[in-house]
C-alpha cells in the first residue's frame, strides 16, 4: 500500500492544474495523480479544435458568471480569488503568452493546446496513467483509493477531478442527473431547412418557460447558433424532460413589437401598392426567409401590397414576431459534448454555512470560504466538471476547471 499526502483522481484540466499549483506552492507534499487514460489532459489537447480556448475576457465577474447556467452564483467568490485575470497571468508566467480574439475568447499565441499541456506537465507531482480508480473510502487517518487493477493506495486527502464517472456515486454525495447541454435542434419542417445557411441576428428563441437571444443559423437539420446554444444550455434539464420535442417560437425581430412591424407593413402597402409582397422584405429579412413567412401567413407571395387586407398584414407580422418551429430532437454542437449534472454544489464548501461556521470564518482568511471540500466527508475535495457546473462555449468551462483546481489546491496544502 502506497502512502501519499494527496491523491488527485483524474488528470484533466482541473486535476493537473491543482497538481501544478501544489508542486509550486507546497513542494514538500507528496502528490500522486491517477489518470485512467493513456495520457493526461486528453480533453485539453482537443479543446477549441486543438487550439484550446482556455478562458474568456472578463470586465466584470458578475457579468462573467452569466455564462454559467449552473454554478454561476457559487463561482462569484472563487472567480474573485482566482478568475480570468489570474489565469492569464499564471499561464503567461509559465511560458504561454495568450491572445484575445475579437469575440473575447483567449487562446495561446502559438495557436496550439500543446503549450498549455506542457506548462501543466512541468509539475513535480507523480502522474500514473492507465490507472482507473474504482473506489474511494475514508478510514480514521485518511483515505483508501482502489484501482480497477485491484491495487490499493492510501493518502491523507483526496481531490476528485474526474469530470464525472460511475465511482463518484459511491462517495455519499447527491449527484445531480447528467443530461446534455449545449446542442443544436432538429426540426421536421423541410421548407424551413431548405433555407439552410441563412443567419439572422439577433433573434429571440423560446420554448415553454425558456428564452434566449442572439444569432440564429438555419442548418440542414434545424437550427444552430448562439441563441440556440444558449437556450439548450440554460434549459438543459427542462428540454431533457420534454425529450427534445417541443414547439420553438422564433421572434425574427425582437427589437420591434408586432404592432410596429404591422405599421411598417402598412407603410409599404401605401408606398408600393403595385409591387408583389414576396419580392422584397420591408423589415430587412433575407428574401428567402421572407417568402416562407409570407406563405405561412397564408398570403400568396405574388399578391400585390395594395391587395393585402390589414388582417393579412397582421398575419405576416405575427409570423415575423412568433414563427413556430416544431423541434423533434437534438444534435451535437461541433465535436463538443458538454453535460450538466454532477456533485450537488450545496454539499461542497463554496461559502461558509449558516450559523457557527459562518460566524467563525466571517472576516477571517477567505481561504476558509471556498475550500471545495466536501461538507459530508472531511478531507475529500472536488474540482472541475465533476461538480454540477457547466457553461456556454467561449473558454468558460476551462476557466471553471482552472479556478476550482486552484482553490482546491490552496485547501489541500493547508
Ligand atoms: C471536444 C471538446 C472541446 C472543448 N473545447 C473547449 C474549449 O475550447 N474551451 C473550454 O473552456 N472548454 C472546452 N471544452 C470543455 C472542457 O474541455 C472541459 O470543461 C474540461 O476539460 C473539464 O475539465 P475536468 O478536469 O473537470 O475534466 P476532464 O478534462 O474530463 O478530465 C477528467 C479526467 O479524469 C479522468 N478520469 C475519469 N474517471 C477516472 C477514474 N475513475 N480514475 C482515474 N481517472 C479518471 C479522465 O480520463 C480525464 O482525463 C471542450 C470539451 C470537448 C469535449
Amino acid at each position: 500500500m502506497k502512502i501519499a499526502d494527496v491523491i488527485i483522481v483524474g488528470g484533466g484540466a482541473a486535476g493537473m492544474f491543482a497538481a501544478a499549483v501544489l508542486a509550486e506552492e507546497a513542494p514538500e507534499l507528496k502528490v500522486l495523480v491517477l489518470e485512467k487514460g493513456a495520457k493526461p489532459l486528453a480533453k485539453v489537447r482537443v479543446s477549441g479544435g486543438g487550439r484550446c480556448n482556455l478562458t474568456h475576457q472578463c470586465a466584470d465577474i458578475r457579468d462573467f458568471v452569466k455564462n454559467y447556467p449552473r454554478g454561476g452564483r457559487e463561482l462569484i467568490g472563487p472567480f474573485n480569488r482566482f478568475g480570468p485575470a489570474e489565469t492569464i497571468a499564471w499561464f503567461e508566467r509559465h511560458g504561454v503568452p495568450l491572445v484575445t480574439l475579437a469575440d473575447g475568447c483567449l487562446f495561446p499565441k502559438s495557436d496550439t493546446s500543446e503549450d498549455v499541456i506542457n506548462a501543466l506537465l512541468k509539475t513535480t507531482a507523480e502522474i500514473r496513467t492507465n490507472s482507473e480508480v474504482s473506489k474511494v473510502w475514508k478510514f480514521d487517518g485518511g483515505f483508501n483509493v482502489k484501482l480497477t487493477s485491484g491495487e490499493q493506495l492510501s493518502c491523507k486527502k483526496v481531490l476528485v477531478a474526474t469530470g464525472g464517472g460511475a465511482f463518484i456515486e459511491g462517495l455519499g454525495h447527491t449527484i445531480e442527473p447528467c443530461v446534455p447541454s449545449l446542442f443544436t435542434f432538429n426540426t421536421s419542417d423541410k421548407e424551413f431547412t431548405a433555407l439552410a445557411g441563412i443567419v439572422v441576428e439577433p433573434v429571440r428563441v423560446s420554448a415553454p418557460g425558456l428564452k434566449a437571444d442572439g444569432a440564429l443559423l438555419i442548418t440542414h437539420s434545424g437550427v444552430s447558433g448562439p441563441a440556440v446554444l444558449r437556450l439548450s444550455s440554460f434549459g438543459a434539464r427542462t428540454l431533457a424532460e420534454m425529450n427534445y420535442h417541443f414547439e420553438m417560437k422564433i421572434n425574427w425581430l425582437p427589437d420591434q413589437s408586432e404592432e410596429e412591424i404591422f405599421q411598417t407593413l402598412e407603410k409599404q402597402r401605401t408606398a408600393s401598392p403595385r409591387k408583389q409582397v414576396g419580392t422584397w422584405s420591408p423589415v430587412g429579412l433575407s428574401s428567402r426567409l421572407w417568402k416562407l413567412l409570407v406563405n405561412r401567413a397564408d398570403v400568396e407571395e405574388t399578391r400585390e401590397w395594395g391587395g393585402c387586407s390589414s388582417k393579412a398584414l397582421r398575419q405576416i407580422a405575427a409570423q415575423v414576431s412568433g414563427f413556430i418551429l416544431p423541434i423533434i430532437g437534438k444534435n451535437k454542437h461541433r465535436e463538443e459534448f458538454v453535460t450538466c449534472g454532477g456533485v450537488r454544489l450545496k454539499e461542497v464548501n463554496f461559502h461558509p454555512t449558516k450559523g457557527r461556521e459562518a460566524a467563525r470564518v466571517r472576516g477571517n482568511d477567505r481561504r476558509e470560504w471556498q475550500t471545495l471540500e466536501s461538507r459530508l466527508v472531511p478531507g475529500l475535495y472536488f474540482a472541475g466538471e465533476v461538480l454540477d457546473i457547466d457553461a456556454l462555449t467561449g473558454g468558460f468551462n476551462l476557466q471553471a476547471a482552472w479556478t476550482t483546481g486552484y482553490l482546491a489546491a490552496q485547501s489541500l496544502r493547508g
